[in-house]
């Protein structure tokens, strides 16, 4: 376990509950309750700490009302929509589909209220006290939040993080942020996306789909270009093929916001679109959180500074998700939620393996991976060997109707680990936990190869991956 600051007492869990404390202090106060704050709140109740989550806008954070959710629930509909354009291939005849885009609203606004119910209760379920209104640090062990004050032994800071605007450009009438392209307010003509990760691809691929014209650029050469550039490859010839006009080491400049469209410049060229969608980048949500005074130490890139047990410099303060250092991913802020208050029960913790954390990216085609890719494995000095396959080479691949997509694993040959796993395709966000858990598990590729996969599934493509590093691919 990773060594605390000097002066931190871990207590242990049921110290905390045989306590007995007044109605304005509590053993454990969370801040934020999105992905990271929820999920803390009711661990922390479980441990028995007597626990409250201070929130400023909604139940479930930005992740439930705002971005993953949202997002997903609209690009749920792109699916169908392409489903049913694709129904020939599967023998049946249907015409073009009609979007409806009000009703698409509403099934997305369904969903966020049925998760963020379903958050509400379970804080209610676990005893955790909700508190409405914006919480800030106010001296040793106390929280406030308007004008009240509340005592906690124990802090957690689960604030999250807003977008940002990529330099020369501002927020502003039709040049909006991420969340605001899940939320428009009718289907858009036109998007102009810049930036091609998780986000921009995300919001590209849907709203193509959904029949708007996109064009998506990205200053670097690739797009998705954290991925694995065989994916990133795969990745723009799929983008390309659902209509998406990619603009790959393109700057926009000179954007401009009108009445009715925004004007902007990349190259050489002029463009126009309904909107221009900035996806580029976030930074903490720390504002008004009193961090300064309380003297909570900052990293070099502005987020707070945490610990392998995510405390921060402040003894029985700690930071997690979007606020610290880390991939921006709502998993990965729960994990570290649940890390820091076992940790302050006195449980035994370990650090996060950040690179191994599950990378999802719900576009069309379907991306996930994990771990290091080949460049990264080959830059670190491994002994890199490569396993390649299409999911054309397993039945289901030819069976569902995906035979381009591609399980990539790249592994250390001098003892069968498991270093990185890519995958673009069908599914693609759920086949990649296998991978994840394989290697939680300590088990390598050869591990991987002899496990018995059902028939036909996709997952087969992943067994088939593991065979070709192993040396005896059996189909392909
Ligand atoms: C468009 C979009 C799509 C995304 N899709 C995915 C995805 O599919 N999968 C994935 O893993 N990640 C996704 N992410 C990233 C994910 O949303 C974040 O990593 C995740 O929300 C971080 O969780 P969090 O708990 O740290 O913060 P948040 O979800 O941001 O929640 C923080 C909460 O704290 C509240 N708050 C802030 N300050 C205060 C204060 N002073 N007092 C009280 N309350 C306060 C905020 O109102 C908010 O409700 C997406 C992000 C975006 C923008």
């Amino acid at each position: 376990m990773a060594a605390g600051p000097a002066g931190h007492t871990p207590a242990g869990p049921l110290h905390a509950s045989l306590q007995s404390v007044p109605e304005s202090a509590y053993d454990v106060i969370v801040i934020g309750s999105g992905p990271g704050g929820y999920v803390t709140a009711i661990r922390a109740a479980q441990l028995g700490f007597k626990t409250a989550v201070v929130e400023k806008d909604r139940v479930g954070g930005r992740c439930l009302n705002y971005a993953c959710i949202p997002a997903k629930a609209v690009l749920r509909t792109a699916d169908v929509v392409a489903e049913i354009r694709e129904a020939g291939d599967f023998g049946i005849t249907v015409g073009e589909p009609n979007v409806d885009f009000a009703a698409v609203m509403e099934r997305r606004n369904r969903v966020v209220q049925t998760l963020t119910g379903g958050v509400a209760g379970l804080l209610r379920k676990n005893k955790v006290d909700l508190i409405e209104g914006s919480g800030a640090l106010a001296g040793e062990g106390r929280v406030t939040v308007g004008g009240a004050s509340y005592e906690a032994r124990f802090i957690v800071l689960a604030t999250g993080s807003v977008g940002r605007a990529v330099p020369g450009t501002q927020f502003g009438g039709r040049v909006i942020g991420t969340e605001q392209a899940w939320a428009l307010p009718q289907l858009p003509g036109s998007l102009a996306v810049i930036g091609s990760g998780a986000s921009g691809s995300e919001i590209a691929s849907a709203y193509v789909r959904l029949g708007a014209q996109v064009q998506l650029f990205e200053a670097l050469d690739r797009v998705l270009p954290a991925e694995d550039a065989d994916i990133s490859r795969l990745a723009e010839r799929g983008f390309k093929k659902q209509g998406i006009d990619v603009h790959t080491g393109t700057l926009v400049s000179d954007v401009v916001s009108g009445e009715a469209s925004v004007t902007f410049r990349f190259g050489e060229q002029s463009g126009e679109a309904d909107y221009v969608v900035i996806a580029a980048g976030r930074g903490p949500d720390v504002e008004g959180l009193g961090l300064e005074a309380a003297g909570v130490a900052l990293d070099d890139r502005g987020l707070i500074a945490v610990d392998g047990a995510m405390r921060t410099s402040v003894p029985g303060i700690y930071a997690i998700g979007d606020l610290v250092a880390g991939p921006a991913l709502a998993h990965k802020a729960s994990d570290e939620g649940v890390i820091a208050v076992e940790d302050a029960a006195g449980l035994h913790t370990h650090p996060i393996s950040y690179p191994d954390i599950p990378r999802a990216t719900f576009c069309t085609p379907n991306v996930a991976s994990f771990g290091l890719t080949e460049e990264q494995a080959r830059a670190q000095g491994h002994d890199v060997v490569v396993g390649k396959v299409p999911y054309g080479a397993v039945g289901a691949g030819t069976v569902y109707g995906d035979r381009q997509g591609l399980v990539k694993l790249v592994g250390d040959r001098r003892f069968g680990e498991l270093l990185g796993g890519h995958i673009i395709g069908a599914k693609a966000t759920d086949l990649i936990q296998e991978l994840v858990g394989t290697k939680l598990l300590e088990g390598g590729y050869p591990e991987l190869a002899h496990t018995i996969h059902g028939h036909p599934t996709l997952s087969e493509a992943v067994m088939e991956a593991a065979r070709a590093l192993d040396g005896w691919l059996i189909h392909g």
